[in-house]
């Protein structure tokens, strides 16, 4: 395993010394190995030029007309489009809300970091993420660019982790491990960490150590601890006691029911009156209903409801019981419209 190292952002981003997406240390390491004639990886797990744009007066945030979302900058094409519905619309020159022209990018992605790069210029840096890759043989082609070193240094989302071996690949930088575990999600820490590991994996093959920085705003977190160990059997036994503790599977089982429909005002009313009959069969392991972290989406507004039930608790009942709830939901007309979807063991 390469040697991990954690680079503490906050602190450096307070006292004003980040260069663009990178702290001295990563810069220094990308510059001893590049020198070396190495190849460097840098991960971003996210698309696009900056995730969001935002207005600094006010704080007004454009959002996609169908989703609860806002859309991404794609800087190329100049274009804001949303993730979730495939909407495009130009980026706006001033704030709908106040009219001021000081619009900022909040966040980053793939592109802007490839951009920041900047700081080596004879330095061919190449990008590998959905985006780059969506014409005929683009994948090919940016991996033999890399294989045969043409590439110097490659940008890339969790595309970058999937069975690719890369000989002289000396140092990964992982630019900030915080959107990763902070996901909302129950699996965020297994994920980031199984994913950071992957990525650690491709530095350093062929007898060499290769090493790995790790940025992030919280050098304390749980999953970095274990990972800069390179300890999974340490970090496995503090997330199953998590799981069981707060009953998530492997010990329960997940339904996630997803209602929707076009009426704001009717789908709350709908998503209380079902979740009212669940409680009848399932009592105290109904959740919600909530709002997702996305709430609306090509017009439909969302609400869930989490039902978890004991692995012991024979399926065919629980379904049973799923079934008839729908029914006598049903029995109230104004809500026949509503579309609910049930989706076992979802994550
Ligand atoms: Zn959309
Ligand atoms: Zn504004």
């Amino acid at each position: 395993m390469p040697d991990i190292s954690l680079v503490n952002i906050k602190d450096l981003s307070i006292r004003k010394l980040m260069k663009s997406h990178f702290s001295p240390a990563l810069l220094a390491e990308i510059k001893t190995e590049l020198d070396k004639g190495k190849q460097i990886i840098l991960f971003q797990n996210r698309r696009g030029f900056a995730p969001i744009i935002e207005c600094n007066p006010c704080s007004w945030v454009p959002h996609c007309v169908n989703c609860d979302v806002a859309p991404h900058l794609h800087k190329r094409a100049d274009l804001l489009r949303c993730h979730y519905c495939g909407y495009s619309t130009q980026n706006p020159s001033r704030c709908n809300n106040c009219g001021d022209t000081d619009l900022r990018q909040r966040g980053f992605g793939t592109e802007k970091l490839k951009m920041s790069c900047r700081f080596f210029p004879d330095k061919k840096i190449a990008r590998l993420d959905l985006d780059a890759t969506r014409a005929k043989h683009a994948y090919r082609q940016i991996i033999e660019s890399f294989e045969n070193h043409e590439t110097h240094i490659l940008v890339g989302t969790q595309m970058i982790t999937k069975g690719l071996d890369f000989g002289n690949v000396s140092l990964v930088g992982i630019l900030n491990a915080d959107s990763l575990i902070n996901f909302p999600d129950f699996r965020s820490f297994e994920r980031s960490f199984q994913l950071m590991l992957q990525v650690s994996g491709r530095a350093g093959r062929k007898g060499e150590q290769g090493k790995v920085i790790i940025q992030t705003y919280d050098t304390e977190q749980m999953v970095l601890k274990y990972l800069i160990q390179n300890d999974y059997r340490g970090f496995y036994a503090e997330e199953i006691q998590e799981r069981k503790r707060f009953q998530y599977p492997p010990f329960y089982r997940l339904i996630e029911i997803t209602l929707k429909h076009r009426d704001e005002r009717l789908i709350e009313n709908a998503a209380t009156a079902f979740a009212k009959e669940l409680k009848k069969s399932f009592g105290s392991r109904v959740l919600g209903p909530t709002s997702p972290y996305v709430s609306k989406v090509k017009n439909m507004f969302i609400k869930s409801i989490l039902v978890k039930t004991e692995k012991q608790l024979p399926f065919q009942k629980a379904k049973h019981l799923m079934v008839q709830s729908i029914e006598k939901f049903r029995l109230d007309t104004e809500f026949k419209n509503v579309i609910i979807i049930c989706d076992v063991d979802p994550f």
